[in-house]
């Protein structure tokens, strides 16, 4: 039996005002305990880079557009 390793998503935020992650934190844990339906994976990893007025980009890592896509839709564009 091959043990299937969990990976913690890794965060990345560039954000001058340092809120960011303190808002995103329940959306960015709802969208680490995804999983894809296809690949059984996690999200790897997530870079997330304020910008004004509470918006931001956001840059996953992902096996897939699927799980990047469900991910995406937790974590949306603005505080
Ligand atoms: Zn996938």
């Amino acid at each position: 039996m091959t043990a299937t390793r969990q990976y913690p998503m890794q965060i990345t935020i560039a954000d001058r005002e340092l809120r960011l992650r303190e808002r995103l934190r329940d959306r960015l844990e709802l969208a680490a305990r995804l999983r894809c339906a296809e690949h059984g994976q996690q999200v790897i990893a997530v870079s997330i880079h304020g910008r004004e007025n509470g918006w931001f980009d956001s840059v996953w890592v992902t096996c897939c557009e699927s799980l990047e896509q469900q991910a995406a839709g937790i974590v949306k564009e603005r505080c």
